[in-house]
């Protein structure tokens, strides 16, 4: 037997104020009294009817629970709620730890209407060199796009979706639950319609329903002077679609920058080891150095020493946001030593050594193994 609603008993509208359902409580009351109404059963059943109405509605927790879920509110164990659907499971199963998450975390995580698309992320390599002066590049992607024969809709042509029955269309079911707390809402997604708020009957051939289709689409990548390796560049809307009427996800683009055989980088600063002869480096030399921007001459003094670095300034990295700013190039200079000497490189070093020897005690242990060795 359907449970009569509490306004009508009280022959109130659901809009009623307070003081309405109080004066309307009043006069059924008087009306239904047992003391006016002896030995009348129905009249009695009715004076309790309305007393479990006026106890609901005129706590306003209970009401605002009524309002919402009807009877299913205060039956205290009767039958659950989902919207437009009757035979959903009751409330007793229900694990209070489970509601007391949900409210703690807002994890309910309610979705109104059609959802955006997901966002895409795609990754692509460049040049070290295009990282420095800036590049454009074209990516040929397949992005999931609105299916052009359905339109999005996932319905084989000449038919539409139907709105699922079982949550009214709005992809959600509500369920009210009696904690120690109160009466609590929780939201989950429609099991039937899997959170579409509707269900295809004919699917579109096109894109088997889902209504959207993986399309190749060629994006074009600017990408900026001075990218570091790992950022990304955001394309607004370039994403998967996203349901009919929702918006669709961002593309990001990935950049990844080649390794360079010379160059490090460290910010915007760039290091770069130099190879020079010990003749460069002990009688000064004019030497060539490899930059981003091409190769520059430059001096080195007499007695440069192994390690020595020379700092070339705004000839590093460009910064992504600060156009006119842009970092250093540090070059440090590694003495190396000959091999494969010709005779007369051979001679011309003896003779260096043995003049160098004259007036370095140091090296007079070297130059006799050096000799000893020669004799033999
Ligand atoms: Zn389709």
């Amino acid at each position: 037997m359907a449970k009569q609603d509490y306004y009508e008993l009280l022959g109130i509208s659901k809009g009623a104020s307070e003081d309405e359902i109080k004066k309307a409580h009043r006069a059924a009351v008087k009306k239904y009294h047992p003391d006016n109404n002896a030995g009348d059963k129905a009249a009695e059943e009715k004076f309790k009817q309305i007393n479990e109405a006026y106890g609901v509605l005129s706590d306003p927790q209970k009401k605002a629970a009524y309002d919402r879920f009807g009877h299913a509110a205060t039956s205290g164990g009767g039958g659950g709620y989902s919207s437009g659907h009757g035979g959903f499971g009751g409330f007793e199963g229900f694990d209070f730890s489970d509601i007391i998450s949900q409210m703690m975390g807002g994890g309910s995580r309610r979705r109104r209407g059609p959802a955006p698309g997901n966002h895409v992320e795609a990754t692509i390599t460049v040049d070290f060199m295009d990282s420095i002066t800036g590049t454009t590049r074209d990516v040929e992607l397949s992005i999931r796009d609105t299916c052009d024969t359905c339109r999005g809709s996932g319905a084989k042509d000449g038919t539409v979706p139907e709105s699922c029955r079982a949550c009214n269309g709005s992809g959600q079911v509500r369920q009210a639950v009696q904690t120690m707390l109160g009466y609590m809402e929780t939201t989950s997604a429609c099991k039937t319609c899997r959170g579409q708020g509707k269900i295809i009957k004919e699917k579109c051939g096109g894109c088997n329903g889902v209504g959207k289709k993986g399309k190749k689409r060629t994006i074009v990548v600017k990408v900026p002077k001075g990218i570091e390796s790992g950022q990304q560049i955001r394309f607004s809307g370039q994403g998967e679609a996203g349901d009919v009427g929702a918006p669709k996800g961002d593309l990001f683009i990935r950049i990844n920058v080649a390794a360079h055989k010379d160059f490090k980088r460290r910010g915007n600063n760039l290091y770069l080891d130099k190879n020079i002869t010990f003749a460069q480096a002990a009688l000064g030399a004019e030497i060539t150095i490899e930059t981003p921007y091409g190769e520059e001459r430059h001096n080195i003094t007499a007695g440069t020493q192994t390690g020595t670095s020379m700092n070339l300034r705004g000839k590093g990295v460009p910064y992504v946001n600060q156009p006119n700013r842009t970092g250093d190039l540090t070059v440090t200079l590694n003495i190396t030593v000959p091999k494969n000497l010709t005779d007369n490189q051979k001679e011309l070093l003896r003779q260096f050594a043995a003049e160098e020897g004259a007036s370095a005690e140091t090296l007079d242990s070297g130059k006799k193994g050096f000799f000893n060795k020669r004799k033999k």
